[in-house]
């Protein structure tokens, strides 16, 4: 429907500021692993709006949810009660095992809570004067001018100074590095527990074992940024309970508003989270009813173990499906689950010459890096459909 794809795409460039590349589709409908461009073609969606569509596009729970929402009440404002709240904390921070929950909108504004907690907790709790916050190498955290502070990615951080102190970096991966970080300054460790925007970097087995009785021996808090890894993503609830690890706070996003509204949230226990007392932090939107209503059937979807086993089993076929490219077109595969970064080989042409390539087979797929194509399509893919990627995705290997 309205004008072609063309149109619009010119409209968008003339009047959207250019900080995004898109591929040239205009995306109109969307039903589960599925969208639909202007001109009426159908594509198996890879990227999944970066996890946020882990559920699918339009499942019928969620839009359940919001519908009857929508319909009754969707902003108050945290200056009162409303009668969704109680349900979503009680239930959210139930699904990490915690007792609490700050409710924001944005991944980013979870983060910045976290340190915001992190930093209030070792003045107040542990007595740090200038606390510090270890971060890791290649870390991808959100957009704010505090968070690109600690980025060392330059496309993303370049142009933003004065930067805010207070961030140490050590190689992802590197316990021993981050052993020799740790002062005793150190508020909390900030790790993304797979690192998505880095390419799907997967740290070493014992990585998180080690970072967890590293700090907890020092009090130092422990915070996994599960804002795309999470929540389902993996083949777990959360990427870290792979390794058996506990963090202090858990930060969720993205699939958290189930592809319908920003919904993200610190999850942690009272003893930290009570550092947060009336006016110190908040919202206008965080935990509005709407927000809410949608996050607990999230919750409730990934409470019954369904999706992250549909991610487990498929996920177990995309990796054996894409080790099998390895040398052909492919130099390497990571990854977790329905979660992939891989490596596309120079003499095939760079990621996103393959992302095009896929889009003109029917396949939306993100590159990261120029290297890496990431591959993140929604849990509700059947098995069919991940055969029907590989075929597409090998068919995209040639120059
Ligand atoms: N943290 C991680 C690990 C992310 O991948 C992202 C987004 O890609 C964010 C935080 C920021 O989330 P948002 O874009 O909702 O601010």
């Amino acid at each position: 429907a309205g004008s072609p794809a063309a149109e619009q795409i010119a409209a968008i460039d003339a009047h959207a500021a250019h900080n995004y590349h898109p591929l040239d589709v205009v995306i109109a409908r969307g039903d589960g692993a599925w969208v639909t461009d202007v001109d009426g073609r159908r594509y198996l969606d890879c990227l999944a709006a970066y996890s946020a569509v882990n559920f699918g596009h339009g499942h019928p729970d969620l839009l359940e949810a919001a519908h009857a929402q929508l319909d009754r009440l969707t902003l108050t404002s945290r200056a009162f009660h409303h009668d969704r709240m109680a349900e979503f904390v009680t239930e959210l921070a139930a699904l990490a095992g915690k007792d609490m929950v700050v409710p924001m909108n944005t991944g980013a504004e979870a983060v910045e809570t976290a340190i915001k907690v992190a930093r209030k907790h070792a003045h107040e709790v542990r007595g740090i004067s200038t606390p510090e916050i270890v971060v890791a190498s290649g870390n991808f955290h959100g957009r704010t001018t505090t968070i690109v502070s600690f980025s060392d990615d330059p496309v993303a951080r370049d142009g933003y100074g004065p930067f805010t102190p207070g961030f140490v970096t050590v190689p992802y991966g590197d316990a021993d590095a981050l052993a020799a970080a740790l002062t005793d300054s150190t508020a909390a460790v900030l790790l993304e527990s797979i690192q998505g925007e880095a390419g799907v970097v997967v740290p070493p087995p014992d990585y998180f074992t080690r970072v967890r009785a590293l700090t907890a021996e020092r009090g130092v808090l422990l915070i996994a940024d599960e804002i795309q890894s999470g929540l389902g993503r993996t083949g777990d609830t959360f990427a870290i309970d792979h390794d058996g690890v506990e963090p202090d706070l858990y930060l969720l996003g993205k699939a958290l508003g189930g592809g319908i509204v920003p919904v993200s949230a610190v999850v942690g226990n009272a003893d930290v989270l009570g550092v947060l007392t009336p006016g110190t932090h908040g919202s206008t939107f965080g935990g509005n009813p709407l927000a809410a209503a949608v996050a607990t059937a999230v919750v409730r979807l990934l409470r019954t173990g369904e999706y992250q086993e549909r991610s487990r089993v498929l996920g177990a076929r995309l990796h054996a499906g894409l080790r099998g490219l390895v040398g052909s077109g492919v130099t390497a595969v990571r990854g977790r689950g329905l979660w992939a970064g891989v490596d596309i080989d120079p003499a095939v042409g760079t990621a996103r010459d393959v992302a095009l390539r896929l889009m003109e087979r029917g396949v939306l797929a993100k590159d990261t890096h120029t290297r890496t194509l990431r591959l993140a399509p929604p849990l509700v893919i059947t098995h069919d459909e991940v055969e029907w990627l590989l075929t597409q995705l090998k068919a995209s290997l040639h120059a």
